[in-house]
């Protein structure tokens, strides 16, 4: 009867391991194929200033078109953890900042694009360098492209972390610490990251209204800013009243479907678009 329990055990997972396998070796087909065919999509959210309302610049954000229906659009929870799991994401993060400087260069009204840069992406040695060449042939100024690179994906290698940012800053670009506040025990390593922009997590955000904690945590996380000479973002400002809370609290600029949905089609009238404040 062990033996066979054994037997069943090992006979599981054999079939578990071949299925992920199947799985994962049919997203890693799926996503060359996007990369191949032309078939991922950038979306934009803008970000605005929090006290005139007024658009400061936009996130990129990446979506992949499904195969066979065209219409449908795969978020990028489904994929980037995939394609950071078998390295595929280098060649996406080249794409988008590729695609992404293309259009600064085409678009001379867009203030600035934020880029999210994945945490594998900071061991790819020549990423720095691709991106100041890519500014330079395309003529487009160093600071209309941010570079967000999360919190939890710096602090994970500080070394290489800083080694980056350190190149980045040198080229010219804003770096842009994402999802702040997740993975903070202590504000020292901001010595060592020299980002100009802290993005606060949405989920200090999103609750502020109702949750007291996270209004003292994104309170210390201003202040520290300011000292510091950093610009605050809040993301996933969700409705006016975190608006409110927002803009009493000293926080630089804002994010979040109350102000703006991402979206790719009419991505232009963003840029025309004030926001009442
Ligand atoms: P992120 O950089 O923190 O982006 C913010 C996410 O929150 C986006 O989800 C955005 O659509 C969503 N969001 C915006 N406003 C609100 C709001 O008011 N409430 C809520 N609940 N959510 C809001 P999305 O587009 O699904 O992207 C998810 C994550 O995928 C991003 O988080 C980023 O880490 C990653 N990602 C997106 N595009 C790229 C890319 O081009 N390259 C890389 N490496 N990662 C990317
Ligand atoms: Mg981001
Ligand atoms: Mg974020
Ligand atoms: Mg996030």
């Amino acid at each position: 009867k062990e033996a066979g329990k054994n037997a069943w055990r090992s006979y599981r997972a054999d079939l578990d391991t071949s299925r992920e396998m199947i799985q994962r070796m049919s997203w890693n087909e799926r996503i060359g194929r996007a990369l191949e065919e032309d078939r991922f999509v950038l979306h934009f959210q803008g970000i605005y200033h929090t006290q005139s309302g007024v658009l400061a610049h936009l996130e990129v954000l990446l979506r992949m078109r499904d195969e066979t229906d065209t219409e449908q659009l795969i978020m990028p929870g489904h994929f980037i953890p995939l394609a950071e799991k078998n390295g595929q994401i280098l060649q996406i993060d080249r794409w988008v900042l590729k695609q992404s400087i293309a259009l600064l260069q085409a678009k001379p009204d867009i203030p600035a694009l934020a880029v999210n840069i994945s945490g594998r992406s900071l061991d790819d040695p020549g990423l720095a360098l691709f991106i100041s060449d890519e500014l330079l042939s395309a003529q487009v100024e160093p600071h209309r492209l941010m570079i967000e690179i999360t919190e939890t994906s710096a602090l994970s290698d500080l070394q290489e972390a800083q080694r980056f940012i350190q190149a980045l800053r040198h080229t010219g670009c804003i770096i842009c610490l994402d999802d702040f506040g997740t993975g903070f025990a202590s504000f020292a390593y901001l010595k060592h990251i020299k980002a100009d922009i802290l993005k606060i997590d949405g989920l200090f955000i999103r609750d502020i209204i109702f949750e007291r904690d996270n209004k003292v945590f994104v309170k210390a996380i201003v202040d520290v800013a300011r000292g510091l000479g950093k610009t605050t973002v809040a993301e996933f400002v969700e409705s006016r009243e975190i608006y409110a809370v927002l803009k009493e609290m000293g926080v630089d600029m804002v994010q979040g479907y109350y102000l703006d949905i991402p979206s790719g089609g009419h991505w232009q009238t963003k840029l025309s678009k004030p926001h009442q404040a």
